[in-house]
């Protein structure tokens, strides 16, 4: 049985770099690097959930294509179990090219694939329900699961007793809407702010966490960047600082962000402590090229929360 079940996306990354301009149409460019990294909410989350020492499991789609066959492999790797992760004979694996300029900044090409095509109805609720907590990650970008498929999911999960949280992806297409009927059964909501700004209207943090928590989630916590975090919640709410670290790249924060809130939460510690935690687990993450690469451990995350 895991500890957290991730539904949500996953995604093999492309990273190319240094790419400052665009080759000319119809011509070749030469970069330094090209290389493959595993990305998405669910599949970062959980590895970084797996290294800091708790079991974990993905629940989600997948290509019958050689971007499939890594996603597997790499969930393999980390120790992640991957029992819930279906092939989709016809959609290929979600997939993003990652262009990345001499100064660190990130153009993205994304393909939803098959993350866009996971439905309800295909889930399996012992897969869903059998851990402590089920964690939906990167709600707003699975179609076929935003809005009432993913409220009943979550209100089902609750049924069950379990822990539920919720990690949003910045929404492209504005329907921020679709989240509203998931959020009364949310025990932990951790957005970042621009996004829980778009979703409260509430620019900020004080009142995008209090509209939040009026909508029925039990916990909000908006991540900050380098500033850290602001956190509410029943014991304690206010301003939790990251440490300061050298970050290389940013891609993936958020996840560990949200694997380190879960991890503190289920060990039962106070919210103020879970937020430290969640920051050192963030701020690992952006030490490092790729999503969670930085994240070694729990002994270093926990170093790293005393500082
Ligand atoms: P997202 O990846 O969702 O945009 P953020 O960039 O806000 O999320 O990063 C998530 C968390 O990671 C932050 O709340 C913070 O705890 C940590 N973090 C991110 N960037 C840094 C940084 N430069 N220095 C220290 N901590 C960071």
């Amino acid at each position: 049985m895991a500890d957290v079940v991730c539904l949500g996306i996953l995604v093999a990354d492309v990273i190319a770099r240094p790419v400052d301009d665009l080759p000319v149409r119809g011509s070749l460019g030469l970069v330094e690097e090209i290389s493959l990294h595993g990305g998405g909410c669910a599949l970062n989350t959980a590895s970084v959930l797996a290294r800091l020492g708790l079991s974990a499991s993905v629940v989600g789609k997948v290509g019958a294509d050689p971007f499939g066959d890594f996603v597997l492999g790499l969930l393999d790797e980390r120790g992640v179990e991957r029992g819930g992760v279906l092939r989709d004979p016809e959609a290929p694996t979600s997939a993003t090219v990652v262009l990345v300029d001499s100064g660190g900044e990130r153009t993205f090409l994304h393909l939803p694939g098959a993350n866009g095509c996971l439905r309800l109805d295909e889930l399996d609720d012992e897969a869903l329900f059998s851990g402590r907590a089920l964690h939906l990650a990167g709600a707003l970008v699975m179609p076929e699961l935003d809005g009432q498929p993913a409220a009943a999911v979550l209100e089902l999960a609750k049924e069950c007793g379990l822990t539920t949280s919720l990690d949003t992806v910045w929404d492209a297409t504005g329907r921020w809407e679709r989240i509203l009927p998931s959020l009364p059964f949310v025990d932990l909501f951790v957005p970042s702010l621009a996004e829980a700004a778009a979703i409260s209207g509430e620019q900020e943090p004080e009142a995008a966490a209090a509209r939040l928590r009026e909508r029925g989630v039990g916990t909000v916590s908006l991540k900050l960047g380098a500033e850290g975090c602001y956190v509410a919640g029943a014991q304690f709410e206010g301003y939790v600082a990251a440490p300061a670290v050298e970050a290389v790249d940013s891609t993936g924060a958020g996840d560990a962000f949200a694997a380190g809130f879960l991890y503190g939460h289920l060990t039962g510690w106070p919210l103020e402590r879970t937020a430290r935690f969640a920051n050192a687990a963030g701020a690992l993450a952006t030490t490092a090229v790729g999503a969670v690469e930085g994240v070694t451990g729990l002994e270093e995350t926990l170093a790293l929360t005393r500082t």
